[in-house]
């Protein structure tokens, strides 16, 4: 059996955190298999689902590197296939018209909760002569869901859980209006599209054993089942936006690498002996539904962050100048200077080890792309006050310096602080300040041998007025 397996997200929002581990999860499971992995946008609550969250998933899981196969299906649009299911049901004994109106439902409800039973449909016209129908009702088709008996979910993750089927009535398939409620359209649409596995949140448990019964009551095959654990706060609390439960492009927004938030979303929950940092291509080899754990897993955003300094030490240097060049074009609000590209790729060794995101790393590479006049910051103005003459004298040596390298000019500001008595940073902090406009930078003479003789020079005498 070739593995099917399937993302159906509502959109009625962002693809949030526990969307995309979900989708990772089945993605996983999918090319693990060597199967295929299928979208489905469940866009039935037409009251809430809105187009720009539809593109929104798209772009989040595209960004993600979650690649689906087949155009996506969208649920709305096979509704009437739902509904043809639904009359089979009827026709074939397995469902019924039930005329309740909504008042009688709720009277119901009362009387069962004023008896102190549990509130379900009491299935009261279940066996009831379709002639004793009332005028002007339109019913709706309800499933003959068993009463007897259990129904058991063999679940990759929970194991196996017994629902006893008393506590399952007979729900709703078709609306009075005949439109498919949601458990119908799901069972319908998993089965068409042939999903052999179900991997949602445990959430959607209780579901499994409704779900289960309509695919019996169709005559189709069960598919396999495997409910994961919600994604908690790092409280335990429930993840909430507070939490960071955003959506993915909160986390691009925030610099992340989408292999670092894969890295980081395989973790919460799946585990390869003690392997912290697992390439996706690692991932899909070992990848094991059964494996995810029973708890729930909690967000940590600094553990992310760490993964994605990791990650971002590993990327090499072009890709992540192509990556860091939108985001500094921003800054700039400008196109980046002809000769920055060639800069921001040398310097990209320096300046990888000291940022944690893309933000921090394109903030740092600013040093390579800004024009002069140089905007200095008032730390870096006031030591380039404060230093006065030393920094004509330490222009004077740079300038004398045979061959413009980190070494050799280091050699030479050293040069200059000893004779004075001085530290080097004594001299190097105000040189720093005069060359990059700020008190922070990556390594100040690997900096300058990057922006080569004529720009320091010229950034210095700058400084100097
Ligand atoms: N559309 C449902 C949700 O977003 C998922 C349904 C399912 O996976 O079966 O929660």
């Amino acid at each position: 059996m070739s593995v099917v397996t399937r993302f159906a997200p509502s959109p009625t929002g962002f693809l949030h955190i526990g969307g995309a581990r979900t989708a990772l999860f089945n993605w996983l499971f999918a090319r693990h298999h060597g199967g295929r992995f299928l979208l489905r946008i469940e866009d039935t609550d037409r009251e809430r689902s809105t187009q720009a969250a539809v593109e929104a998933i798209f772009d989040g899981l595209a960004w993600l590197g979650l690649d689906w196969d087949e155009e996506p299906v969208m649920q709305f649009s096979r509704a009437g296939r739902h509904a043809e299911v639904a009359r089979e049901l009827l026709a074939k004994g397995q469902a019924y018209h039930c005329y309740c109106t909504p008042e009688e439902l709720a009277r119901m409800r009362e009387e069962q909760k004023a008896n102190g039973q549990p509130m379900r449909y009491d299935g009261r016209w279940r066996d009831r002569d379709p002639s004793e129908a009332p005028e002007g009702v339109a019913p709706v088709i309800r499933m003959k869901a068993p009463r007897e008996g259990e129904t058991v979910i063999r679940d990759h993750v929970q194991g196996d859980v017994t629902f006893a089927n008393a506590q399952l009535d007979d729900m709703i398939l078709l609306r009075g209006d005949g439109t498919p409620t949601y458990m119908l359209s799901v069972v319908v649409d998993d089965h068409d599209m042939g999903i052999t596995h179900v991997i949602r949140g445990d959430d959607h448990l209780t579901n499994a054993a409704r779900q289960t019964a309509l695919y019996r009551a169709c005559g189709w095959d069960v598919p396999e089942f495997a409910h994961i654990p919600l994604i908690h706060g790092p409280d335990g609390a429930k993840l909430s936006k507070r939490h960071g439960a955003l959506g993915a492009e909160a986390y691009r927004d925030m610099g992340i690498l989408p292999a670092a938030l894969r890295n980081y979303l395989l973790r919460l929950g799946w585990g390869h002996g003690d392997d912290e940092i697992i390439s996706t291509e690692q991932a899909v080899e070992w990848f094991d539904i059964g494996a995810v754990g029973k708890g729930p897993s909690r967000f940590d955003m600094t553990k992310l962050m760490s993964l994605n300094a990791h990650y971002l030490r590993e990327t090499p240097d072009a890709e992540l100048a192509a990556l860091v060049a939108p985001l500094m074009e921003k800054a700039l609000g400008a196109a980046l200077p002809a000769d920055a590209a060639g800069r921001i790729l040398r310097g990209m060794p320096g300046l990888k080890p000291r940022a944690k995101d893309l933000n921090e790393l394109a903030e740092g590479a600013m040093v390579y792309a800004r024009m002069r006049p140089l905007g200095f910051d008032d730390k870096a103005k006031a030591q380039v006050a404060e230093a006065g003459g030393l920094l004509a004298e330490a222009r004077g040596l740079l300038a004398g310096t045979a061959e413009w390298r980190h070494d050799a000019l280091e050699a030479a500001v050293r040069g200059l602080a000893e004779a004075r008595g001085l530290k080097l940073g004594k001299v190097a902090q105000p040189l720093r300040a005069a060359v990059t406009g700020s008190t922070v930078s990556p390594p100040l003479f690997e900096v300058m041998e990057i922006l080569g003789r004529e720009e320091v020079l010229a950034r210095l005498d700058e400084a100097a007025k």
